[in-house]
């Protein structure tokens, strides 16, 4: 096993929430990085604020220096490299991967690649002489490196992490010790609702009882207004995951719901939903482009989490099928539909291989298939099953371009699907995570 198998193995197991980025998961969740103090006069920095400079955009030069934890973090690989540079690299890494299988269209960057990420993960431990300290495991093991700011991640999340730390330090709660399994407070996820402010604090305990739970909530809230819900997650195995399977609701409705694409989507702690809601409604607005919907077409939404994509080109369809492995995600997904008052969209829990085989079956017809599998790519069931069912377009959106190689690769020799549009979509500015959508059509003859 070469080095890096070795060290995404052992940190994929301190994972476990719904995350089809398992690379980005660990380097980012865990990868927090703090850009170092503007050392610029002032003079200068009055000028960053003027709109439309060219500092914005993927043009702009962006110098955070070193990241104190970057070495041990290991999530923005790229940190004290021009924007421009970046999306240059991953540009050049696509091409390199992708470009043999068809026509590339040039990375799809951000105008402002920070901060992005709506999701964000601590986890807490106690130093002598420091108390509790909640942060981010160093890089391939389970030693917590405390972090108060990450370039990457949403403030306001930071800043609830923070708050939970010190209510945990005033409350007297302690820190869970993995070792022992003494202590109750393991994690902390946040979520936060790009376009409507909602926020979630699950607070993830060793056992189900948190002491002064109603003051806690109470005080925490206090803090801070925009937290909408707050969820109790029972971890009490010992087990590197975040999430445990119990959960219960101490404030608010269990959920936060966000608007994406004009479509307001429920999202629960347990379900996927894209880190970058920026770059996702890119992301989105490409896929409905390459599937050039007329409103006749019955479409696959394979891997769909909580239905975003099929549930965004609904009105443009006459029906769609998703289909998700993750209990929590499909019935997000149903709720959405009918929050959005979607009458043409059927969930299934199944895993996506096996529903297409069942679905060639019952010989359905089917026009466009958009499938969004986790990193690991696709199986050879489910393009087998592709293939039987013959749509006349996909649209495959990958996290992991060697995958998607493989894959495209796959189809290449069994079938006459051939990539004819690559676009890559930076989704994860600062690392080395590239999301590529890719129109696949039949070749005639
Ligand atoms: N399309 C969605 C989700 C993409 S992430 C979005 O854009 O938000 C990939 C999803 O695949 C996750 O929700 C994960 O739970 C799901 N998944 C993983 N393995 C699967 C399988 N074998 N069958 C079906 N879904 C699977």
């Amino acid at each position: 096993m070469d080095k890096d198998r070795k060290v995404y193995k052992k940190v994929s197991r301190v994972t476990g929430v719904a995350d089809r980025d398992r690379k980005t998961h660990r380097k980012t969740e865990q990868g927090k990085i703090l850009p170092e103090r503007d050392k610029r006069p002032d003079s200068d920095k009055k000028k960053d604020k003027t709109p439309g400079r060219k500092d914005y955009g993927p043009d702009r030069k962006t110098d955070y220096g070193r990241c104190p934890v970057m070495k041990k973090c290991g999530g923005c690989r790229y940190v004290g490299m021009s924007y421009g540079e970046q999306l240059k690299i991953k540009q050049k890494t696509v091409e390199k991967l992708l470009g043999g299988y068809g026509k590339m269209d040039k990375i799809i960057g951000m105008e402002q690649p920070e901060h992005y990420r709506n999701k964000v993960h601590a986890v807490f431990d106690f130093q002598k002489g420091r108390g509790i300290i909640s942060g981010i495991y160093k890089e391939g093991t389970h030693d917590v490196v405390p972090v108060e700011e990450c370039l990457l991640e949403d403030r306001k999340a930071d800043q609830i992490i923070g708050s939970v730390r010190e209510l945990a330090g005033s409350f007297k709660i302690k820190a869970y010790d993995e070792d022992t399994g003494y202590g109750l407070l393991r994690h902390v996820l946040i979520r936060v609702g790009h376009a409507t402010g909602q926020i979630m604090v699950v607070l993830v305990l060793g056992s189900p009882i948190l002491p002064s739970k109603n003051n806690f909530v109470k005080a925490l809230c206090k803090l801070h207004p925009e937290i909408t819900t707050i969820v109790l997650n029972v971890n009490n195995k010992k087990t590197s995951m975040v999430l445990g399977d119990k959960e219960h609701v101490l404030y608010g409705k269990g959920y936060i719901e966000d608007v994406l694409c004009g479509r307001t989507f429920r999202i629960s702690s347990k379900s996927f939903y894209q880190v970058n809601a920026v770059q996702t409604e890119k992301l989105y607005g490409k896929a409905a482009e390459y599937a050039c919907l007329t409103g006749k077409e019955t479409v696959i939404d394979a891997y769909c989490g909580i239905g975003t994509i099929g549930l965004a080109v609904a009105g443009h369809v006459k029906k769609v099928i998703g289909v998700e492995l993750n209990q929590s995600a499909v019935r997000d997904a149903v709720a959405n539909a009918k929050i959005n008052g979607i009458k043409n969209a059927d969930f299934y829990q199944n895993d996506a291989g096996r529903f297409m085989i069942q679905l060639a079956e019952t010989k359905e017809t089917v026009d466009v298939v958009f499938m969004d599998p986790p990193r690991s790519g696709s199986t050879e069931e489910f393009m087998d099953a592709l293939v039987m069912l013959a749509p006349d377009r996909v649209v495959y959106i990958s996290c992991n371009p060697e995958t998607l190689a493989r894959d495209l690769g796959y189809l290449a020799k069994k079938s006459r699907y051939r990539a004819v549009r690559i676009t890559p979509v930076d989704m994860f500015p600062f690392t080395d995570n590239i999301e590529t959508i890719c129109l696949l059509t039949k070749e005639k003859g």
